[in-house]
């Protein structure tokens, strides 16, 4: 059962000036088709029950996955996995009400001091990784992975657990083009583009 790319879910440039079409397409195109054709290479390798898993089934099982294996299978699968979430995460133009509205005001104390927190989980992470808004333990919660890791692959392999309701890239490859090193900047703009109607859809399906 070979991984496909799926074509993204809006136009390239439906989320300028916040993020580019030209990183867009290189992201999506090239990056993420290169996670895609790296996991199908990796996946391969894998026992048929491994391989008939979905990819993010495989991310919750890497206790089945031969040690030698690991890291092949957490780099690529994850960023198959994580840009596929990501890219359903964006849209111009949404607004953050309702239940999650208010059980953000309840975990973190405003919408703000969520915002400071986030920004400051994803600003912190040295190096390549993703900034997370999770459901952990019945509460809303913001941790970091490096890599490709993911909050999915659990304590053991990831170093959090949960379940993802937002996320941001980190990567340079998600920003160089147009903000170059200032990644604080692309932090910024991210809120402008988070789909909050997908994030209160996923959170409701956490209940
Ligand atoms: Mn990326």
């Amino acid at each position: 059962m070979a991984y496909s790319l799926s074509p993204l879910p809006y136009a390239y440039d439906s989320l300028e000036p916040y993020i580019d079409a030209e990183t867009m397409h290189l992201h999506h195109d090239k990056h993420h088709q290169t996670y895609v054709n790296n996991s199908n290479a990796a996946v391969e390798t894998l026992s048929t029950e491994l391989q008939n898993l979905s990819a993010e089934e495989l991310l919750k099982s890497l206790d089945k996955v031969p040690a030698e294996k690991l890291t092949a299978i957490k780099n690529n699968v994850g960023g198959h996995v994580n840009h596929t979430f990501f890219w359903e995460l964006l849209k111009v133009g949404t607004e953050l009400k309702g239940e999650l509205k208010t059980a953000i005001e309840k975990d973190f104390g405003s919408v703000d001091a969520f915002k400071e927190k986030f920004a400051a989980a994803a600003a912190g992470r040295f190096g390549s990784g993703w900034a997370w808004l999770v459901v952990q333990d019945g509460k809303l919660a913001v941790v970091s992975t490096p890599n490709q890791d993911t909050p999915i692959m659990g304590d053991k392999f990831a170093g959090v657990h949960g379940t993802p309701i937002l996320t941001l890239d980190v990567w340079e490859h998600a920003y160089y083009l147009k903000y170059q090193n200032r990644r604080v900047d692309y932090i910024g703009a991210f809120w402008q583009v988070v789909n909050w109607d997908k994030v209160a859809q996923l959170y409701a399906a956490t209940k």
